[in-house]
């Protein structure tokens, strides 16, 4: 079934990541090539310990997942540095990076900053053996042309790639330092996206501009795109990590399905004034249970006594925690992602 996109008030937005093909990592003399995890030569491991940041604030996302006590394990290579282990400062930002991210920047019609400055955003899941992203503003203000339209371009940022995943446990995950590092541009768009087909259209024209450069990689991986999609009853919703722009028209249009969706089993709950009730522990039930409940989301009977919530606000509240910053609204994300760039200035 199509929907009509202007009537719901479809709004969409795009965050493309890609990697340059640079011989040297960002801020390494280190090659950027990827290698095989059964060709690393050594590993060590470490811990996620947050630490106050130089306005004294404790990152809330660090202190809860230090809490889960997981160990991060990282595959170093024949190649692997310091900088890379987080036991030596950054070198200097990579001069062929910057050159081929200017000309992205170029290519895209952006205002270029008069000073770029490295910044850190905090990274919890310790892709990044430092905590950190580094990460640098190289331009704003430009545009791309769709059938439907133009797009702007709201930022180009510049910044270094993360580890990648090998190996995910319950007690930890292994990352390869291979990839840790290697530059990468971030190209966010304005909220200007109104249908599938400019969405799609988008990121085929980006993708097209990243690759007449002769300098970006290719091929599984090196490209990743988070769509920001909403509609006008709806939840902002970051859909992130998409490899193949093929699908983003499709990814598009089934999210716009699954919230108009759930926003008639909404009115249709509502309608036979259902409800949830108090939780209930049920840790005596499963005690015996290899696998110890979840502590939250358990539903009570129905007309419990107590306090009685909506389950339209329940719903509003499930999607909520999969929003983020990001560029389906129009300011809102965008200055809280900006602020907490300001903020850990390095
Ligand atoms: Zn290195």
């Amino acid at each position: 079934m199509s929907h009509d996109y202007e009537e719901l008030g479809l709004v969409a937005g795009l965050e493309i990541h890609q990697q340059l093909d640079t011989a040297t990592k960002l801020f390494c003399n280190c090659p950027t090539e990827r290698r095989d995890p059964a060709d690393s030569v050594r590993s060590f491991t470490r811990y996620l310990h947050p630490t106050k940041s130089e306005l004294g604030e404790l990152d809330e996302a660090a202190l809860e997942e230090s809490r889960v006590d997981r160990e991060f394990e990282y595959l170093a290579f024949d190649s692997t540095c310091l900088v890379e282990e987080d036991d030596e400062p950054p070198h200097r930002l990579d001069g062929a990076a910057l050159e081929v991210a200017l000309e992205i920047a170029a290519l895209l019609d952006c205002t270029i900053v008069d000073r770029a400055q490295v910044m850190r955003k905090i990274v919890v899941d310790g892709s990044n053996t430092s905590g950190f992203q580094r990460s640098a503003l190289l331009a704003t203000d430009g545009e791309i042309e769709t059938d439907a339209g133009p797009v702007g371009i709201a930022d180009l940022l510049l910044e270094e790639e993360s580890a990648a995943r090998i190996d995910d446990r319950a007690d930890g995950v292994t990352y390869g330092l291979d990839r840790l590092g290697v530059p990468l541009v971030e190209i966010g768009t304005e909220p200007d996206i109104r249908t599938p087909a400019q969405a799609k259209q988008a990121a085929e024209r980006i993708g097209m501009l990243l690759r007449s450069t002769g300098r970006v990689k290719r091929g599984l991986g090196t490209i990743r795109q988070d769509v920001n999609v909403s509609i006008e009853a709806g939840a902002r919703v970051e859909l992130k990590g998409v490899q193949s722009l093929d699908d983003i028209d499709d990814i598009v249009e089934n999210e716009v399905k699954r919230q108009v969706e759930l926003l008639e089993i909404a009115e249709e709950l509502r309608a036979r004034d259902a409800a949830v009730g108090d939780p209930v522990d049920v840790t005596e039930i499963f005690g015996d249970t290899a696998r110890p409940p979840a502590r939250h989301g358990a539903v009570g009977p129905r007309h419990a006594p107590g306090r009685r919530r909506d389950l339209p606000h329940r719903r509003a509240a499930g999607l909520r925690r999969h929003e983020r910053g990001g560029r389906g609204a129009p300011d809102g994300g965008r200055r809280a992602r900006g602020a907490e760039r300001l903020e850990r200035c390095e």
